[in-house]
C-alpha cells in the first residue's frame, strides 16, 4: 500500500481514506481534528482513535509539512517564512494588526501569469504545490506560533491565524484542485474553521474558474485588476489578452450574484505615469458603472513595491491620494493598501523565492 500524506487530504478524500481503511466516516472528523484543530502529528497521542485505527495509521500514512529554512521580521512586525517543498524554495507572509493576523500563503511555485510589477511572475512557472504543501504553510505556522506564546496544544478559541490571503506566490485558479482542498480545510469546523469572509482568494481573471469557485467554494474574491482599459491591462496582467476586461468584469458580476453577501475587491497597483492619471480613474469609474459593479465592489490601491530590474517606478503619494478622491467621489468604496514588510522584501509582488 503507498503511504500517504495526511497533510494532502482535504475534508472529503479524509472520509474517503476512512473508507479504505474500513473505517466509519465520523472517524475522519476525529483524525481532521487532530492534525489540523490541534496541531498534532504524533498518533500515539490522538486518544479518542482506537489503537487498531492507530496501528493502522502507522502503517500506512505520514504527516510530512513544508520545512522552515528562513524565518525573518520586519521592522512593523511582518514576518517572512522561506519553505522548503520537495527540491523548490516558496514564501509565506504573516501580517499581524491589533484586531486580526493574517497569513498571505502561495499556491504554485513561480508563476506564469508575468505580472510586469511583480517578482514572482518575473521567475516563470516552475510547478504545481499540493494540497500538503499550501496547507502546510497554515498548520506550520499556526501552530509555531501557538508554542512561541505557550498556548497548550489543543486549547479552543486559541487561534493565532485569524485571515487567510491567497495572495503569495502564484495564480491559485491555475492550481485549482489543490487550493479547492486546502480552502475546504481552511473553512472545515473540524480543521481551521475560519469563516468565508476572512479568507481571500486573489486572482489576476482566470474567468472560467471564477465561475467554479462561486459555484463551489464561494470565498471572498480579489481581482488583479491593474488597468482601466483592455490595452492597457494586456501590458501589465498579460493573461488579459485571453480573458479580456469586459469579460472579466462580467465574470465579477457573476461571482456576486450567486454569492449576493460578498463585495468583489479589484487591486490596483500605482505605476508611476502608467496608470495613475486622472484619466484612468475616470476611466476605471465608467467601467464600474458601465458593468453595474460600482456599488459590490471596492478598489484597493497599492502602492507599487519595488524589486531589482524591475524599472517601474511607484506612484507619488499625492498622486495616490487624488487618485482615491476622484474614485470616492463617485461612490466608489477605496483603501490604499498599507505597504508592510518591504524591508525584508515580504511586501505585495516582492516574493521571489529567494534567501537574502
Ligand atoms: S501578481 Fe500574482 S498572478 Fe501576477 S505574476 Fe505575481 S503571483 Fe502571478
Amino acid at each position: 500500500m503507498k503511504m500517504t500524506n495526511l497533510l494532502d487530504l482535504s475534508p472529503l478524500k479524509f472520509v474517503n481514506y476512512c473508507k479504505e481503511l474500513g473505517e466509519m466516516p465520523f472517524r475522519a472528523k476525529q483524525l481532521q481534528k487532530w492534525i489540523h484543530k490541534f496541531g498534532v502529528s504524533d498518533f500515539n497521542k490522538m486518544t479518542d482513535l482506537s489503537m487498531s485505527l492507530r496501528k493502522k495509521l502507522k502503517n500506512s500514512v505520514y504527516i510530512k509539512a513544508p520545512h522552515i529554512m528562513s524565518d525573518q521580521i520586519s521592522f512593523d512586525g511582518t514576518r517572512k517564512w522561506i519553505f522548503h517543498v520537495k527540491k523548490n524554495i516558496i514564501e509565506t507572509v504573516f501580517i499581524p494588526e491589533k484586531n486580526r493576523n493574517t497569513l498571505c500563503i502561495s499556491t504554485q511555485v513561480g508563476c506564469a501569469i508575468n505580472c510586469i510589477f511583480c517578482s514572482t511572475g518575473r521567475q516563470g512557472f516552475v510547478r504545481n504545490l499540493t494540497v500538503g504543501e499550501i496547507i502546510g504553510q497554515l498548520w506550520v505556522t499556526e501552530f509555531k506560533l501557538r508554542r512561541e506564546k505557550n498556548i497548550k496544544i489543543n486549547s479552543q478559541g486559541k487561534r493565532q491565524i485569524t485571515n487567510i490571503v491567497m495572495m503569495g506566490m502564484g495564480e491559485p485558479l491555475l492550481n485549482y484542485k489543490s487550493t479547492i482542498g486546502a480552502l475546504k480545510l481552511i473553512l472545515s469546523d473540524h480543521a481551521y474553521g475560519l469563516s468565508r469572509r476572512h479568507v481571500i482568494l486573489s486572482t489576476s481573471g482566470i474567468i472560467p474558474m471564477i465561475d467554479k469557485l462561486a459555484q463551489e467554494c464561494p470565498v471572498e474574491l480579489a481581482v488583479s485588476l491593474h488597468a482601466s482599459n483592455n490595452n492597457l491591462r494586456n501590458k501589465l496582467v498579460p493573461i488579459s489578452k485571453k480573458y479580456p476586461l469586459k469579460e472579466l468584469i462580467l465574470a465579477c458580476h457573476r461571482y456576486i450574484t450567486y454569492s449576493p453577501r460578498h463585495m468583489i475587491t479589484f487591486e490596483y497597483c500605482m505605476l508611476h505615469g502608467i496608470n495613475d492619471t486622472d484619466i484612468h480613474a475616470i476611466e476605471l469609474i465608467s467601467l464600474m458603472r458601465k458593468n453595474k459593479i460600482l456599488t459590490s465592489c471596492k478598489i484597493n490601491l497599492i502602492p507599487f513595491n519595488c524589486f531589482p530590474n524591475s524599472n517601474l517606478i511607484c506612484s507619488k503619494n499625492s498622486r495616490i491620494k487624488i487618485f482615491a478622491k476622484i474614485l470616492m467621489n463617485s461612490g466608489i468604496f477605496v483603501t490604499i493598501r498599507k505597504i508592510r514588510g518591504n524591508d525584508i522584501n515580504a511586501a505585495c509582488g516582492q516574493l521571489s523565492g529567494k534567501i537574502l
